[in-house]
């Protein structure tokens, strides 16, 4: 066996990349597909248009690197979470566009249930807050406005699954009907204790349970994808939601290890062991994965606004001309003098969740300088990653020992360090950042054998740069006292309604 074969299904595009056993990756192949804004507030795509381009450049990728289906060990699948499809269990037919994690159309049916008395209870056994981005109401949707689908689904006519349940589904032609944990934590219609669908809240979103898939661990051997697809069999063994898929890429396999994504935004896992861990920091408590020898649960925190703030130095100031360009930009001064910078463009999330807050810059004098602001900008990605960090330490009664990253902006040294600084605690950014697809191919390949064991894989994860924190203590505690200041001064700017 030469390969697996990652498959991770994103919000923007499909792409295929194929591991051999050293981890090092063959090839990549990767196809955009339709975004679909048929409403403000609403984003759809079209389940065929996914399920095309992921079986396209899974096909390239094999063709590019001439490696053939036989010589596939097994097929992994990450994918954008929450994101929600049903259709016609006969046919294979859609009955509805997918509706993706970031509609907000049901927001007032979520608005109407977080004023209920109901609402701590589904976060007490989903570990989510109530909110439009998870599927459970966006099914319920479904069920209400397409004609005869609830009916049909009473009969036992439709199916519903996350986007790694249609990929299976298609993969196997219709032969295979089942979700990992990981995805199903981020239904809102699963019982994080007892990783099984919660019939209460079945019945509260009038969801039939004939449409669920079965939950099943997040690396096994689901089933074969068909021959007339590759050309022969190959086993589809291993999925978890993307950022679940990225801690597993990062190895962070021990309770208390952590990783955080620097994209766009910033997405935070905290490996927490094998039982939930519910917040008090307002945070999200999911499924990492769950493996023949582990269940790891994970808290959650997101940051919306992390490399776009420098993006907004790029195209809203014109300071710099690449966001690669910041670094050196802000290498010009020795510290922001003064100057903090809360990029809450689109209102502060965890644990602050202020939707009413916006950006702020304080501490401007005459001596400010485009070199202050771009060391500002990056200082408040790390200060905002910081609160999220700290409030998982609070939930877990733990000291983070290692933050490992990834995504584009980890690539920034300057911000690397100082986040080691503000954090007080190490750094590691390893030397392949594809963590979401690695992690797919790592339950994948562990299923069947491709990778004996847990040291194996380990063996192969390894460090670029370790930064240590440089910064006293007692300065860093400053710093983020100072943060908080100027936080402050961001929240409840809007006017509401
Ligand atoms: P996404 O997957 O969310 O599109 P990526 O992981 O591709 O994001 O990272 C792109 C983001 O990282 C952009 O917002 C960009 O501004 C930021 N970025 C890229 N390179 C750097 C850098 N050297 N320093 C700081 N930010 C960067």
């Amino acid at each position: 066996m030469k390969a697996v074969l990652a498959l991770d299904q994103g919000t923007t595009s499909s792409r295929a990349i194929l591991y051999n056993h050293s981890g090092d990756i063959l090839g990549v192949a990767q196809k955009e597909f339709s975004q679909i804004y048929p409403k403000s507030g609403w984003v759809e795509h079209n389940p065929i248009e996914i399920w095309d381009t992921q079986l396209a450049v899974a096909r390239q990728v094999l063709s590019d690197c001439r490696v053939d289906a036989k010589e596939v060990a097994a097929i992994g699948i990450t994918n954008q979470r929450e994101t929600t499809v049903v259709w016609d269990r006969t046919t294979g037919e859609p009955v509805y566009n997918a509706i993706v994690w970031q509609d907000r159309r049901t927001a007032d049916y979520c608005d109407l249930l977080k004023s209920s008395s109901e609402a701590a209870a589904i976060t007490a056994r989903t570990g989510l807050v109530v909110d439009p981005y998870f599927s459970g109401t966006k099914l319920r949707w479904i069920l209400d406005h397409v004609p005869q689908a609830r009916a049909r689904a009473q009969k036992g006519e439709l199916a519903f699954g996350t986007i790694d349940t249609w990929l299976l589904w298609k993969l196997t032609q219709g032969r295979v009907h089942k979700t990992d944990s990981s995805n199903a934590s981020r239904t809102m219609l699963m019982n994080l204790e007892s990783l099984s669908w919660d019939l209460d809240l079945l019945k509260q979103f009038e969801i039939p349970d004939s449409l669920l898939p079965q939950i099943v661990r997040s690396s096994e051997i689901y089933g074969q994808s068909d021959p007339a697809l590759f050309g022969s069999e190959i086993p589809i063994a291993g999925i978890a939601g993307d950022q679940q898929a990225a801690l597993f890429g990062q190895n962070c396999t021990q309770i208390g290890m952590a990783k955080n994504t620097y994209g766009t935004g910033c997405f935070m896992l905290m490996n927490v062991g094998p039982k939930p861990i519910p917040s008090t920091q307002r945070l999200l408590s999911s499924v990492g994965w769950t493996r023949p020898n582990q269940q790891c649960y994970v808290l959650e925190g997101s940051v919306f606004i992390a490399g776009a703030a420098i993006q907004w130095l790029r195209d809203g100031l014109g300071i710099i001309k690449s966001a690669s360009e910041v670094e050196a930009l802000a290498k010009q001064v020795p510290d922001s003098d003064g100057v903090y910078l809360v990029p809450a463009f689109a209102g502060l999330g965890a644990p602050h969740w202020d939707a009413y807050a916006r950006g702020t810059i304080v501490g401007i004098t005459r001596g400010t300088t485009a070199a202050h602001l771009a060391r500002a900008a990056l200082e408040g990605i790390a200060f905002q990653v910081a609160d999220v960090l700290t409030a998982m330490e609070k939930d877990s009664s733990s000291k983070l020992t290692e933050l490992r990253v990834d995504g584009g902006a980890s690539a920034n040294n300057l911000l690397m360090q100082f986040q080691a600084d503000v954090m007080q605690c190490p750094v590691v950014r390893p030397k392949i950042i594809e963590t979401t697809s690695l992690g797919a191919a790592y339950l994948a390949g562990l299923a069947t054998g491709f990778w004996k064991n847990d040291s194996e894989i380990q063996s192969i994860w390894q460090a670029d740069r370790r930064f240590e924190p440089m910064m006293s203590p007692r300065e860093a505690q400053a710093r983020r006292e100072r943060w908080a200041d100027a936080l402050d001064r961001s929240r409840q700017w809007v006017e509401k309604g």
